[in-house]
């Protein structure tokens, strides 16, 4: 068995993105701006969003937090996205989702203009995505392609069992498995909450993608031998030993199924890793004006 590790990963492509700003500098450009919206405070949506402006700072790029409270209209936030879309200063920006529920979340998403949906959440960049045209990924999803070329793992002709269909990993994933070239070329099957038997699926599978939310769902006599697994799960459960009180763990049961897996992301230093260093990636892309070019 092989760890899939997020961690040296995102290290590597961290070290990259700060040539790259070099670069830019260099050139007498500015560094890539991405500004981070958060409404509320959630306190899951705080540490995502501080991890962000962080990994921004490590590799040189401007970050803007805003924040707004709680009970902003919806017609204020509409009005910031807008200041943002025209502000030729920020590359890109991400409204953390979720948002209160006052708020309609797809409006705020629709109202982003695409060039700068560094979340890879708008209509357009989605539709870009399933029709295999340059886009801004999601996230998650991009730093799961990203991790699957970097470790050289074959896509084409494999059984791909993608667990879960949100837009934001599951969808996306089978969508991006499914295309022409690499990592596709895979036939593909969507599981969700009314498959009728999800281990029937998983154990003719060459590669699982796990993204339910569901603790430690996919046990060791789901999977064949020599599988690829892919955790996206993060889930938090209560374990005494810690100091925090819990512990997180992914939507499979790492301890069996790393027995038998071939290559496996661990929870947490996998898929979370390579999430943060996605986004940075396309706000680099948004800079570059590599897939809308800049007026
Ligand atoms: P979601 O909650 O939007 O959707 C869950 C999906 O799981 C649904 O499509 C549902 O049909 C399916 N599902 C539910 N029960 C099931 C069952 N018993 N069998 C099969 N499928 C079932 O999920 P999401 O936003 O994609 O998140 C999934 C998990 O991934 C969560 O733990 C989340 O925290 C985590 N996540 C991690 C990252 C990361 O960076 N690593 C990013 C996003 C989400």
């Amino acid at each position: 068995m092989e760890l899939l590790d997020g961690k040296k990963l995102a290290q590597d492509i961290k070290s990259e993105l700060r040539q790259a700003v070099d670069a830019l500098l260099a050139a007498g450009k500015r560094a890539p701006h991405l500004a981070a919206v958060l409404v509320g405070d959630d306190p899951a949506s705080q540490v995502y969003v501080r991890n962000k402006v962080q990994s921004c700072e490590q590799v040189g790029f401007r970050s803007s937090l805003i924040r707004l409270p709680a009970d902003t209209p919806e017609a204020e936030l509409l009005e910031l996205v807008d200041q943002l879309n025209f502000d030729a200063t920020v590359d890109g920006f991400i409204v953390q989702l979720p948002l209160p529920r006052h708020i309609n979340e797809e409006r705020i998403t629709l109202a982003i203009a695409p060039e700068k949906d560094v979340d890879g959440f708008h209509p357009v960049n989605f539709g870009r995505m399933a029709q295999g045209l340059p886009t801004y990924l999601p996230a998650t999803p991009y730093g799961i392609v990203e991790m699957i070329k970097r470790y050289e793992l074959p896509t084409q002709g494999r059984e791909v069992v993608v667990v879960g269909r949100s837009n934001i990993v599951g969808t996306p994933m089978a969508i991006l498995f499914s295309r022409k070239g690499y990592p596709g070329d895979a036939t593909v099957t969507v599981c969700h909450s009314r498959t009728a038997d999800l281990a029937f699926h998983t154990r003719r599978a060459d590669i699982i993608v796990a993204a339910v939310g569901i603790p430690e769902l996919i046990k060791a006599d789901m999977v064949k031998e020599g599988v690829v697994v892919i955790d996206v799960g993060i889930n938090r459960i209560a374990d005494p030993s810690r100091e925090k009180g819990f512990r997180l763990v992914g939507d499979v049961d790492f301890e069996g199924v790393s027995q038998k897996a071939a290559f496996i992301t661990p929870v947490p230093g996998g898929v979370g890793q390579m999430t943060v260093v996605s986004l940075l990636m396309n706000t680099l892309k948004a800079a570059q004006g590599e897939i809308y070019p800049k007026a």
